[in-house]
Order: structure tokens, then C-alpha cells, then sequence
């Protein structure tokens, strides 16, 4: 983790706006999108993944780096990041033919631990994430080789299912399914020169933080990346912010938007059950405090009262990335932030246990559309 860089609340890879995630979110969130969507949650939601593997080796590519070392050094990324440890099997670019083993997979790692059957419950299970991760790492190898050129993933062993590691052939689609349908890019590729600095309200610096967060880590050569016992991964969290929300909500509307806000709803109540004995305020002031230092932007409690409370949140990585794009493609402003679903599962978990009325979250102001920071307002509904 040296070549990080902290910049106020941000946290930069090169030039990519990175952050750290506990597995158990995005492993909920694709939970949640397969139940929702079935096998159609491939071409809906996870094929945007080939966003962020795409971004990562591109930037590898700007350096100079050959396209195989390119890979190589992404499948070390890959260990190194907390996505488990990756080995190229094999490279034939010409083919092309990427193979790509990866031993303690995470968020694999979240399914195994949680979801008792997952060939009976998603027949069509084979962690599609990293399958589409390495689509778009082997696109950004390819160049200008690979215009033209529909590459899709085979997954061929995964521990998910038995095996002793999950393992993903990327080849060359002679159905002509392209991943990269709707992903433009030229953007992806202009986004490297563009630096996240939109935000204009400047909470104190957070460096800080962020680093005691880092030192904390617990990073093994396994690829495993710990906080106690809950796995962490760092990932491209502005890519993740087109990947998994502008996108897809984009293109597919209501159906993903939906699985989406549930997903970050039940992360907040089970966050909320996790942590009950320290109450409602308790649980919150860890959410805020732990995104903040994970690179999710500064969360602040603006106002804790019933029936309303209020919080704001300064640089957050999805509204600078998603608000980026959305100007650029002449998109209608709107906000994208997920902070307010999670606080929203936190307190109805306890407005549950007090038989009290549920909140309702709105994001009434965000970067996305123009305004200074992002700010979420809950309100208690009425009887
Ligand atoms: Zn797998
Ligand atoms: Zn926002």
C-alpha cells in the first residue's frame, strides 16, 4: 500500500479515486442484484465491472509498462489489494488468451461464508465480478488491438463450487457478446488526467485518519486483507461509482436502482443488529466514522433529532466521479449517493426494536448536481 496517495478525505492510486470496503458490502450487493435478477444480473449490473480492471491497467499501460507486465503486475495488484492472490497461468495476447487463477478469493470468500447452498440458490453462480474484472484488465493489455474485438470471460474452476481456487479464461466472444457494450472507453481512458477536485467545501484535512485506518491493516501474502475478522479490499471506488450505480441505473432504470437501494438498507440494519448494545448513536458515529476513513468522503452528523436527522458528506467518491461523467455526457443532474440507504437500515433497525414509525432518506442536495457537498435528510414517517 505505499504507491497510496491521501489527499484531504480522498485516497488516490495514480490517478484513480480508491477506497477501501469491508467484503461484506459488496458481497450483500451482488446477493442482492442475483436474487433480484437471476442470471440477468450479468448483462444488467456485473459486466460493468469490467470498468474498474480496465481503468486499473490502463494506468499500468500509461507508465510504460508492456502489456503482459501490465497484467502481471495487476494480478499482483490483485493480492496485494485484499482481492485474493492472483497468478497469470497463462498470457497469449495475440490469441488472444488470458488465464487468471485467484487462491482466496474475496467477496467469493463472503458467499462461501454466508449463503449455505449457492449452486441451488444461483445455478448460474461463477463470481462474475472478477470474471469481468480481468475482461477489461486483458481489453486495457489489448490497446488498440482490442477495438473490435468482443472479449468475454469463461470460468473454468471456482472455490465458491468445490474447487481449491476460482480460475477465469478471457477470450476472445465468437457469439459477439461485448461487455464493453455502453462503456465508453475513450472517457475511461480521458478520466486518468482528470483529478477529482470538484468539491469546493473543504472539511478539515483527513489525512490522518485515513493512515491510522491503513495502519491498522492486517495484510497477509495470501491476498487476505483483515480488520479483525472482517476482509477489507481496496478498489477503484470512483469506477465502482459508474460500475455499479450511474450505469447500470442508466441504462436499466428502476430494476437494478431497486436491488440496489435494498442491498444498502440491509448492510445498514445488519450493521445496526452487529452493533445494537451501543444504541443508534453509537452505531452511527461508527458508519460515519469508518467510511470517512476508508475514502468514502467525510460524513458529519448535522443534526440527530427525531423526527428528522441530518448528514452531510464532503467529497463523496461517488458524486465527484458519477457527477464528472454526468456533465460531460450531458446526463440529467441528479444525486448517486448510497451513504443515506445504509443510515436509513441503521435507524429503522432501532426504530423497529422501539416499535417506533421507519425513516425515509432523501439526498437533498449532491456534488452530482452541482451542489457544494452532499446532503441527506431522514425524516420519521407519520403514523
Ligand atoms: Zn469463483
Ligand atoms: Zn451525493
Amino acid at each position: 500500500m505505499r504507491d497510496i496517495r491521501v489527499d484531504g478525505w480522498r485516497i488516490y492510486w495514480r490517478g484513480l479515486r480508491c477506497a477501501f470496503i469491508a467484503e461484506t458490502i459488496p458481497g450483500m450487493l451482488y446477493k442482492e442484484m442475483m436474487n433480484a435478477l437471476g442470471f440477468l444480473a450479468k448483462p444488467y449490473f456485473f459486466r460493468f465491472q469490467v470498468i474498474p480492471g480496465f481503468s486499473t491497467v490502463s494506468e499500468l499501460m500509461a507508465e510504460g509498462l508492456p502489456p503482459k507486465e501490465a497484467l502481471e503486475e495487476y494480478a499482483r495488484l490483485h493480492g496485494v489489494w485484499g482481492r485474493g492472490k492472483a497468478e497469470l497461468v497463462e498470457a497469449d495476447l495475440d490469441k488472444p488468451k488470458v488465464v487468471v487463477r485467484i487462491h482466496n478469493s474475496s467477496i467469493t470468500h463472503w458467499f462461501m461464508e454466508n449463503v449455505k447452498n449457492i449452486k441451488a440458490e444461483f445455478p448460474f453462480y461463477d463470481c462474475s465480478w472478477w470474471g469481468y474484472n480481468w475482461v477489461g484488465a486483458v481489453k486495457a493489455a489489448l490497446g488498440e488491438k482490442g477495438n473490435g474485438v468482443p472479449l468475454i470471460y469463461y470460468s473454468t474452476h471456482c472455490s465458491a463450487l468445490g474447487d481449491d481456487y476460482c480460475e477465469f479464461s478471457v477470450e476472445r466472444s465468437y457469439r459477439g457478446e461485448d461487455p464493453f457494450q455502453n462503456v465508453e472507453k475513450e472517457y475511461l481512458q480521458l478520466l486518468h488526467n482528470y483529478k477529482s477536485t470538484t468539491a469546493t467545501a473543504q472539511p478539515p484535512s483527513g489525512n490522518e485518519e485515513i493512515w491510522e485506518f491503513i495502519n491498522r491493516l492486517e495484510a497477509g501474502s495470501d491476498g487476505v486483507v483483515k480488520i479483525g475478522r472482517e476482509r477489507i479490499l481496496f478498489v477503484e471506488g470512483g469506477m465502482y461509482s459508474l460500475a455499479q450505480t450511474l450505469l447500470p441505473t442508466e441504462l436499466f432504470g428502476g430494476v437494478v436502482y431497486g436491488a440496489y437501494i435494498k442491498a444498502h438498507v440491509d448492510y445498514g440494519r445488519s450493521l445496526a443488529k452487529q452493533g445494537e448494545k451501543y444504541g443508534v448513536e453509537g452505531v452511527l458515529d461508527f458508519f460515519l466514522s469508518s467510511a470517512s476513513s476508508m475514502g468514502w468522503g467525510k460524513l458529519e452528523m448535522v443534526k440527530f433529532e427525531d423526527p428528522e436527522v441530518v448528514f452531510r458528506t464532503y467529497q463523496s467518491i461517488y458524486a465527484e466521479t458519477a457527477g464528472h461523467y454526468i456533465r460531460k455526457k450531458g446526463l440529467t443532474r441528479r444525486p448517486v449517493c448510497t451513504y443515506g440507504w445504509i443510515v436509513e437500515g441503521i435507524l429503522n433497525y432501532f426504530a423497529k426494536v422501539e416499535g417506533k414509525p421507519p425513516f425515509i432518506c432523501r439526498e437533498k442536495k449532491c456534488i452530482a448536481k452541482g451542489d457544494e457537498h452532499c446532503e441527506f435528510v431522514l425524516s420519521r414517517q407519520s403514523r
